[in-house]
């Protein structure tokens, strides 16, 4: 394996065409500037003018519009800043942004805090007058009771950007303080960074290599555990604080409160895994022990495939054939969509030097789709491509019949479009499959990959972001030592004996961005429960389910978790999806089973 080449060695066919944004940076300098003179003229006109249903809704039309430039500037910066950390230039704009953001949310927050002062009343007749804007102007009436005063408001935007950078000093730790050095297995030296770890070493089929990495990997996340942690800390006590001054008795319904999801939905998701699919993936964990003849299973094999004899490597052109194959069912809309995300290149495939981890796709309001990906020739980077598709096909449906306010769904359900892809992408696969070994590995890629990364890796971060929230909500702060010790405790109980803790098991806490997103890892398993539904209902009904979902996607965020459940036949304020998705993790791991003793047998 080669070290990564520089963002500017990369063949231009594997990047994504950030030109369809803005075409240079001149163009993004001059939308820069008039967005700032917009953002003036629109103060001086509406600041005091919301007085009525009538005025509220004229505002909301001008602040929309403005909102909207906004949205394409500043995804413009981070996509840039977001494929090479070290170009300073990419860096500089992105922050210049931040402080641009700030002030013209400073400059405008005048808007939502003379909405939230009008009386019930005016909102609920705003709401009724405005097809539009009904549903933001519930979200208001909803968060009234915690609005501050006009100029606590005002300030409190106005520090927007430093609000911000616990998470830009996490990724500077991250991606341009941290140097890995290469690591070493029988005199030969292998080169190792946060990438290469993820994407390969953690799943290297050696048992000496994946150990050796790990080690190494760990030991240099170690060295910057006290900052990061600091970090962290920084970051949680900033959302305590806010909640409070909010009036929000606990930081969980704060952050809680935008998503329009209850407690008992956020803490059954990790209640009921934690206790309920444990016992499951114990006996994954064993069979692969027993397939790999290890002596001792350690937190640093979990991630082995079931057999890598059966580990094909794909091309970038060949996941278009496998997205066209799996996403078929979609109907024809759906894979031009997927298509034009080949053909006028919504996806950068590169590895380089810099660029930041794992994979997102930001969709700017009516401004398409950008996917990063790092592509290593995996059949878990197919998953991970359909899986971002899966938000590009949301928010292309939503973009299309949703306004600005509404277009994004609810956080609990922001990962269901996308995990439905992979399940569809597993769909796929299982009906092409007759040979045991190929249908082996077809299963155990859905259990190790898909579940795997939604139901127990997010998960697992999950019940550990609540430990540290709930002692946070009880006047604590966190530091290395309680952060390492919360994360061991929580991999224990769910591993349980099954599984050795190595030595930096502990130091997860450290890889995960998440953390500064809110309550963002619970909601991969939340997701994955109501795509899971729904995969099993387009398996046994075709088009009729297909018609509901893509319904579902078009609904954007105008409608709540529940609700939009509801529309695809789903009822998550019961535990049934939940405790049916876990029976079927089960079930899928019992085929993994007999099918082994079928190879083993042969
Ligand atoms: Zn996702």
């Amino acid at each position: 394996m080669k070290s990564l080449p520089k963002r500017e060695q990369v063949k231009v066919e594997e990047t994504w065409n950030l030109k369809t944004l803005f075409e240079n940076d001149s163009a993004y300098q001059q939308a820069v500037q008039e967005a700032e003179a917009d953002s003036a003229t629109f103060a001086k006109h509406y600041r005091g003018t919301i007085k009525d249903a009538a005025s509220a809704i004229k505002a909301l039309d001008a602040y929309r519009s403005l909102q909207e430039k906004m949205t394409k500037i500043g995804s413009y910066a981070e996509l840039a800043a977001s494929i090479d950390l070290t170009d300073d230039e990419a860096q500089m704009r992105e922050s210049q942004y931040g402080s641009i953001a700030a002030k013209i949310g400073s400059q405008t927050s005048f808007v939502m805090s003379e909405l939230s002062e009008l009386p019930e009343e005016v909102l609920q007749q705003a709401s009724e007058q405005s097809e539009d804007y009904a549903v933001t102007f519930e979200k208001i009436i909803r968060k009234k009771p915690y609005q501050l005063h006009p100029e606590v408001e005002k300030t409190l935007a106005a520090f927007s950007s430093t609000f911000q950078a616990p998470y830009t000093l996490y990724n500077t730790t991250k991606m341009a303080d941290i140097n890995f050095p290469n690591f070493t297995v029988n005199g030969v030296d292998y080169p190792l960074s946060y990438v290469s770890f993820e994407g390969v070493w953690e799943s290297e089929p050696d048992t000496a290599k994946r150990r050796a990495a790990f080690q190494t990997f760990s030991g240099k996340l170690r060295e910057y555990q006290h900052t990061t942690a600091k970090t962290y800390d920084m970051h949680v006590q900033m959302e305590k604080t806010t909640a409070d001054l909010r009036g929000y008795k606990s930081v969980i319904d704060y952050l809680l409160m935008d998503q329009d999801v209850d407690r008992s939905m956020y803490n059954r998701q990790i209640d009921v895994i934690m206790e309920e699919l444990a016992p499951h993936m114990r006996k994954y964990a064993k069979l692969l022990q027993k397939i790999y003849g290890l002596e001792e299973m350690t937190f640093a094999d979990l991630k082995m495939p079931i057999d890598p004899l059966y580990e094909p490597s794909i091309t970038v052109e060949e996941s278009k054939t496998y997205m066209n194959d799996a996403l078929a069912v979609m109907g024809e809309d759906y894979l031009d969509m997927v298509n034009r995300a080949f053909s006028e290149r919504w996806i950068d495939f590169a590895q380089n030097e810099g660029k930041s981890t794992g994979a997102f796709c930001a969709s700017p309001y009516r401004g398409g789709s950008f996917i990063l990906i790092s592509w290593t020739g995996s059949m878990e980077d197919v998953f991970v491509l359909a899986h971002e598709l899966g938000h590009a096909g949301h928010f292309y449906h939503a973009n299309q019949e949703q306004n600005l306010f509404n277009y994004e769904a609810s956080l609990y359900f922001i990962e269901a479009p996308s995990t439905m892809n992979e399940m569809l992408m597993a769909n796929h696969l299982l009906k092409n499959s007759e040979d045991p070994k190929f249908k082996r590995w077809v299963l155990s890629s859905i259990v190790s990959r898909t579940y795997y990364h939604n139901f127990v890796t997010h998960l697992l971060e999950a019940a550990f972001q609540r430990k540290v929230y709930e002692r946070v909500d009880a006047g604590g702060n966190v530091n290395a030592i309680i952060l390492n010790e919360l994360k061991r405790g929580v991999l224990e109980e769910f591993w349980g004996d099954t599984v050795t803790l190595n030595e930096g098991a502990e130091l997860t806490w450290m890889r995960q961005p998440h953390y500064y997103m809110g309550l963002y890892p619970y909601t991969y398993s939340a997701g994955l429960t109501v795509s899971t539904e729904m995969a099993q209902r387009v398996l046994k009904e075709g088009d009729p389910a297909v018609k509901d979902w893509l319904n579902v996607l078009s609904a954007g965020g105008s409608k709540n978790p529940a609700e939009l459940a509801n529309m695809a036949g789903i009822d998550i304020t019961t535990d049934k999806p939940l405790r049916d998705t876990i029976a079927y993790i089960g079930d899928l791991i019992e085929q993994i089973e007999k099918l082994t003793e079928e190879i083993e047998a042969q």
